[in-house]
């Protein structure tokens, strides 16, 4: 398995700390406002990551922060009136609500940075302890000039870094790259007590403590969009190195941007657009889909039109799903002769997904793959087809979409009812036709329908389907 180093620059085999473990770290987002689809893809791309891992036996151990004190949030909570807290709360909430909609797998834990203090004030004592880090005035400075490895993820050399500063001049700071752990407290700001006086933390410290709390000194996989590059994941390399004297990271990923007409899809640049509200036009799975289309590394435009074509390419996956579902309903019998070069078709289909996953988690590929397979449903297979065949079918169908997240597996789709309950109802509206008993069976078919299934009577029997 393969996948893309920021630190090196290349493709590099994966090889785990401990076996058949990997410890992943994402950053999440700050929790001031619902996120926008650009922060969405972080979340669906390092999901799909994860569930790949598992599906190839790994066991993950997933954290994802949430940035929950913050200009930003504070600025809102003043606006508002109420506590900074309140908001962290909400949005917190909402991101949640977010990620469960495009079927994000609950992260091993999400750290909160109000929750972490102790271990916040731990670390920063410790680089001040080392030599990395200085007081001035309440204010706690990281020393990048005493880390000599500063730079070495983002490429850039500190005295070029320092010569074309645009970093705010601060005048406690020895050298303008110097960038704050602690700060201290303002009026009307929430704030900790700390050896320092009492204030708050910068925003970079936060990630090097909680992957040292959830995963250890040393990580498998640090990821995040890639405008984390520079300052955010370099920062954290410099406090991390530091203060624990072990590599921080062995793999860096990062997502490129979600563009909106070339330009980054961003809150400042007023040119975003919520989860929330492109939910109302398409469903979440459709988000989800249209973020796995393109490769994760490169950037996406943001358009209606390619919302609508990754909505029609879902619906082709999903009716040959339906019909999938619906033939093997029907069938019996173990494989037949002729039905070897289906089983050939299908080992190909899923030997190229994986080797596209393999080879630095290629979803647009992937999804490909999804997309022969759905032909191979309409073209292969019929009323005829043995159930060995139908079976072998929906179990590669089954697992290679639960990796991609687009078809929960087991409940496909929008309804409450499972599979076996829509059969059950089924059956049961056969047997009130069979005692002529139409009105029951017409309440059945109602029932069904506000539950999101839809009846067909076809020759062959009853073909359902969701709506
Ligand atoms: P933020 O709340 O801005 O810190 O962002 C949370 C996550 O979303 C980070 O991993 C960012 O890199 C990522 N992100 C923000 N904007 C975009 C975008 N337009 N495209 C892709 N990723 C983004
Ligand atoms: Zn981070």
């Amino acid at each position: 398995m393969k996948l893309y180093n920021t630190l090196t620059r290349k493709k590099e085999e994966f090889v785990p700390i401990e076996e058949g473990r990997v410890k992943m770290y994402v950053c999440g987002p700050t929790v001031y406002d619902y996120i926008h689809i650009g922060n969405a893809r972080p979340y669906v791309i390092f999901d799909t990551v994860r569930r790949y891992f598992e599906y190839k036996g790994y066991k993950v151990d997933y954290i994802q922060n949430f940035t929950d004190v913050d200009d930003k949030i504070i600025r809102r909570a003043n606006e508002e009136g109420v506590d900074a807290s309140v908001i962290a709360d909400r949005f917190v909430k909402e991101a949640l609500n977010d990620a469960y909609g495009l079927n994000v797998k609950p992260a091993t834990k999400n750290p909160r940075v109000t929750e972490e203090m102790d271990n916040i004030i731990t670390m920063i004592s410790t680089l001040i302890e080392k030599g990395y880090a200085y007081e001035v005035n309440g204010s706690v400075f990281y020393d990048t000039k005493a880390f000599k490895d500063y730079g070495k993820l983002s490429g850039k050399k500190i005295d070029e870094l320092e010569a074309g500063a645009r970093i705010e001049v601060d005048q406690n700071k020895k050298s303008p790259m110097d960038f704050v752990l602690w700060k201290p407290k303002k009026e009307g700001e929430p704030a900790w007590s700390s050896p320092w006086g009492e204030g708050r933390p910068g925003w970079h410290i936060e990630c090097s403590v909680m992957a040292k709390a959830y995963l250890g000194d040393t990580i498998d996989i640090h990821a995040g969009g890639e405008d984390l590059i520079f300052p955010h994941h370099e920062n954290e390399i410099a406090q991390s190195e530091a203060a624990n004297g072990a590599t921080f990271s062995n793999y860096w990923m990062h997502n490129g941007f979600i563009n909106v007409d070339g330009v980054k899809m961003s809150k400042s640049e007023g040119n975003f657009f919520t989860i929330r509200e492109i939910s109302e036009k398409f469903p979440y799975e459709v988000i989800r889909f249209f973020i796995l289309s393109g490769h994760y590394r490169g950037p996406i435009n943001f358009s209606r039109e390619l919302m609508e074509s990754a909505q029609n390419g879902l619906e082709r996956i999903k009716n040959a799903y339906s019909s999938l579902v619906f033939m093997l309903n029907n069938s019996d019998g173990t494989l037949k002769e002729d039905e070897n070069a289906t089983i050939e078709k299908l080992n190909g289909i899923r030997k190229y997904f994986e080797d596209s996953m393999d080879d630095d988690f290629n979803t647009a590929d992937a999804v490909t793959a999804v997309f022969e397979l759905s032909k191979l449903i309409n073209v292969d297979l019929n009323e005829n087809s043995s159930k060995e065949l139908l079976e072998k079918t929906k179990n590669e169908f089954d697992e290679l979409c639960d990796i991609l997240g687009i078809i929960p597996a087991k409940q496909v789709k929008n309804s409450e009812l499972t599979e076996d309950e829509i059969l059950a109802l089924i059956e049961k509206r056969a047997e009130a036709k069979k005692n002529k008993d139409y009105a029951g069976a017409d309440k059945i078919r109602q029932e069904l329908s506000d539950k999101g299934v839809v009846l067909e009577d076809t020759r062959q029997g009853v073909r359902w389907s969701y709506k």
